[in-house]
């Protein structure tokens, strides 16, 4: 086993997570371990070796290696109630997979209206063609979501916080109600990761994270994974093994290497966006911040009940404004990037439209004014935050008369 105790806190776990003796030898990382073909010694131990599907067991490259299988330990490690970890070429692979280990055709889908496109793309096309019927709702109402199971409804995908416009739900309580309905919980925990948020302690089945962003922490190599206990991840593992699921050895140390230092970064980039976050809450361009770690932004409240940690990413609403404007606020940011993804040590601003994805919920939220719809979200990277602030102040500067 590694040296990871129960009684370790975070930053410790990550530091010791996955690092066995038999698979690091005498040096700090798990080396890379290439192969397809797995040499047995015997014709003996190759009919033994069927004995076995688990981490840890040489069998053939699908199956892994020292690298990837210290590195699915190193995350069931740091996802409390975790008793395995799959790994998949990208966070939306995950998805995908999670969701098809645990539906049958037809069976019913609950999804979260808020939750990152992709996965309402595969809730509503690969699963439909597949035989799944997916069914939307809204979030905050929670009397709506408990109306919407029927005896068809087998599972049910939520996301905290939602995409884009990072609103908080109530976990436990939305996951205890499918589980008294007989349905299981899979979530989306990206944002926090197992360090901020113990999904599967708050009531979910299994815990999807996209690597590519925070465990991967510097935008050059894309992961995902799903960790369940036993009975979630043996349907998990069945799932990606048929669907020839895996990922490189180069790909996994690279990740491997990212999540040494993920607490150290998510701690500064929090504490960056909530500074960010603040200053652009006094801003009149600034109708809304959604950021869960602030203040009066929806769902704080639940951040602070459920959560022991939060990241750099948040969104913030233009109080009026044109599209026009907004296009020439994020091409005058200098430090920001304009992309997809986050979680690197780069700052990054994206412009989005909530009304196209959402279905069952209103945008602007309830009690908005309609003409505050216009959002932009930022990933904080590790700049400093004045700096960024100040880039920030000079865009709102250069549109002003536009
Ligand atoms: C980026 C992202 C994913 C997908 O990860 P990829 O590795 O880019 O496929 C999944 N969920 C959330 C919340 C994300 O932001």
């Amino acid at each position: 086993m590694s040296k990871t105790r129960d009684d370790h806190r975070s930053a410790t776990r990550a530091v010791l997570a996955g690092r066995r003796e038999e698979w690091t030898g005498r040096v700090v990382n798990t080396p890379i371990w290439r192969g397809s073909t797995h040499l047995y010694a015997s014709e003996e131990e190759r009919q033994e070796s069927l004995k076995y599907n688990e981490d840890g067991h040489f069998h053939y490259g699908r199956r892994g290696a020292p690298t990837q299988w210290s590195l699915a330990e190193a995350l069931t490690q740091l996802e409390p109630g975790a008793d395995g970890t799959m790994l998949y070429p990208s966070g939306t692979a995950a998805l995908a997979g999670a969701m098809m280990s645990v539906l049958e055709p037809g069976e019913v889908l609950l999804v979260q209206d808020n939750v990152y496109e992709p996965t309402r793309s595969i809730a509503s096309g690969l699963l439909k063609r597949w035989g799944v019927e997916a069914r939307f709702f809204d979030p905050a109402d929670h009397d709506a979501y408990a109306a919407a199971f029927d005896d068809r409804t087998t599972a049910v995908m939520l996301e905290t916080p939602g995409s884009l416009t990072m609103e908080v739900p109530d976990i436990p309580h939305l996951s205890a109600i499918a589980r008294e309905k007989g349905a299981c919980t899979l979530v989306d925990n990206t944002w926090a990761t197992g360090l901020g948020f113990a999904a599967l302690e708050h009531g979910c089945d299994i815990s999807i994270t996209a690597l590519t962003k925070h465990a991967g922490g510097h935008s050059d190599v894309m992961m995902g994974a799903a960790s369940a206990g036993k009975k979630h991840y043996a349907k998990l593992r069945h799932t990606a093994q048929s669907l020839g699921q895996c990922v490189s050895p180069d790909d996994a140390a690279l990740v491997s290497r990212g999540l040494r230092t993920m607490p150290l970064r998510l701690q500064q980039t929090s504490t960056s966006a909530l500074k960010v976050a603040q200053w652009l809450q006094q801003r009149s361009e600034v109708a809304h911040v959604l950021c869960p770690m602030l203040e009066g932004s929806p769902g704080h409240e639940l951040w602070q009940r459920d959560f022991t940690g939060g990241c750099g990413l948040f969104s913030f609403v233009l109080s009026g404004h044109t599209d026009a404007q907004r296009s020439a606020f994020v091409n005058h940011l200098e430090l920001f990037g304009i992309g997809y993804s986050w979680g690197g040590f780069e700052s990054l601003a994206l412009p989005f439209d909530a009304a196209r994805i959402r279905s069952a919920s209103a945008w602007p939220l309830p009690g908005w004014r309609e003409e505050d719809r216009l959002g932009i979200r930022l990933a904080i990277g590790l700049e400093d935050a004045d700096d960024l602030i100040a880039d920030l102040d000079r865009a709102f500067a250069a549109i002003k008369h536009s």
